[in-house]
């Protein structure tokens, strides 16, 4: 039996061990056109600013592939025959599968300006993406960047480190308050400013405009101002990485659609992690999930059903963390979403530089938000699991923050807040 699966990323290697666990015997094969090895795609930031070096970022010793008998191939794949079970490689010759998983990852968005092609515009998604940044550089003094996800605040970082004048154009009134409630998307956009950035809200960029030379030599924004700049960052989101698949049988609609044991529409063919659209069957929309750990818990469950297990997906709590510039941040379960019955507890530091924030209803605590504050991962999962009520949460809030020095500040600071508030 000969697994083959295209993308190293984190989904793509999970699966690979997984298999390699259950069927010692079978032949896996990981392919990526971008690096030979693994690397962890977040730390790509701590590269640049010289914080990690990019043998860091590999998890595992370049030994161990070989240890584990997984061929590591390094090229890109063109076109999948999936009725003749064959890849074809843009470097070598086809290669043949009995299974294959498709872990292709995300793509950055277009932006859509006819000028998007000039020197000195580009996104941040890969290792390419990094050494073109690195000669962009060179040529920078002044940077604007378009998109204020988390991609965006950290190009704004990075380029920032290096004494470029950055300017972050948001849609959004405040940084990334599609997200994040409206107390910690306003001390990010204060952090943001504080820095030296300017933030620019409601605002998008409409054109980009040519030195004369085929470098970008500045923009044109929808209010009619214009920003002169050496760099444009494009970083407006990310989409499912399916370009492989446009002429083959398999069904896609945002990603590849997958049931929820990650099988395509194609017998012997699977898809997992941020590449993948998993189709719900209970009238919820589909899910597409592109954080790193879901990749690998993702890749943990593609793994086990290729290696001939019966196991399904469950999303599980929810969890995502991310730093802005020095700013911690950590969220558990359902946090911004207006649900019915939400309540909110939100506590904020007189700095200006931390909070907590804990959501809940009638039945129980159902989400957290950690700014400035590292939470405890197992402890926030297990409340929200458990549906604890609010006074249990206060109670034992100390227990949920990682710094045992700060929970015995801020949770009798919480409690405090709480009390006064049900006066
Ligand atoms: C700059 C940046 C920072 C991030 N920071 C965080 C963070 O802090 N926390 C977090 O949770 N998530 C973060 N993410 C998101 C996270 O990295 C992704 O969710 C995760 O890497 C997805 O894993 P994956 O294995 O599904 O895909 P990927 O990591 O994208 O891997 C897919 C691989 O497939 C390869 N590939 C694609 N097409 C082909 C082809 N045709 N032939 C051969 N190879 C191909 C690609 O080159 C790539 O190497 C960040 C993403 C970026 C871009």
């Amino acid at each position: 039996m000969h697994v083959a699966i295209v993308g190293n990323g984190v989904t793509g290697v999970t699966a690979a061990t997984r298999i390699r666990q259950k069927q010692p015997t079978w032949k896996i094969s990981l392919i990526s056109g971008e690096s030979t090895h693994h690397y962890s795609r977040p730390a790509l930031m701590y590269i640049f600013m010289g914080h990690m070096m990019y043998r860091h970022t590999k998890p595992f010793e370049d030994a161990f592939w070989e240890e584990q008998r997984l061929e590591l191939i390094r090229d890109w794949v063109t076109g999948i025959d999936t009725p003749g079970k064959r890849l074809m490689l843009y470097k070598r010759q086809s290669l043949a599968y009995d299974r294959l998983l498709i872990a292709t990852g995300s793509k950055p968005n277009r932006i859509g300006c006819v000028a998007e092609h000039l020197a000195g515009v580009q996104g941040l998604y890969g290792l390419p993406d990094l050494q073109t940044l690195y000669e962009n550089v060179k040529h920078t003094r002044r940077a604007v960047i378009t998109g204020g996800g988390l991609i965006g605040i950290e190009l704004a970082e990075m380029l920032h480190g290096r004494g470029i004048e950055v300017t972050l154009l948001i849609k959004e009134s405040s940084y990334w308050n599609r997200i994040l409630p409206p107390e910690e998307s306003a001390m990010v956009s204060r952090i943001i400013e504080e820095q030296g950035i300017r933030l620019i809200g409601n605002t998008r960029l409409r054109e980009i405009l040519d030195n004369g030379s085929g470098r970008v030599g500045g923009v044109l924004t929808d209010a009619g101002e214009r920003i002169d700049c050496d760099f444009v960052g494009t970083t407006i989101g990310v989409s499912p990485n399916i370009d492989l698949l446009r002429n083959t049988s398999i069904e896609t609609g945002r990603g590849v659609l997958v049931d929820d044991s990650f099988r395509t529409s194609v017998t012997d063919v699977f898809a997992a992690g941020d590449c993948a659209e998993i189709v719900n069957r209970n009238g919820r929309p589909n899910l597409i999930q592109q954080v790193w750990y879901t990749g690998k818990l993702q890749g943990e469950v593609a793994g086990s059903v290729i290696a001939g297990e019966e196991r399904t997906y469950a999303p599980g709590i929810w969890y995502n963390s991310a730093k802005f510039f020095d700013l911690e941040y950590q969220v558990y379960g359902q946090v911004n979403l207006g649900l019915p019955g939400e309540k909110n507890l939100y506590w904020e530091h007189p700095g200006g530089r931390a909070s907590v924030r804990i959501v809940y209803t009638d039945e129980g605590v159902i989400g957290f938000n950690f700014m400035g504050a590292r939470g405890r991962h197992r402890i926030c999962e297990r409340w929200i699991v458990e549906q604890r009520p609010l006074s249990y949460v206060l109670e034992h809030l100390d227990q949920a923050e990682f710094d045992p020095e700060f929970a015995q500040r801020v949770a009798p600071a919480v409690r405090r807040m709480a009390k006064e508030q049900a006066a």
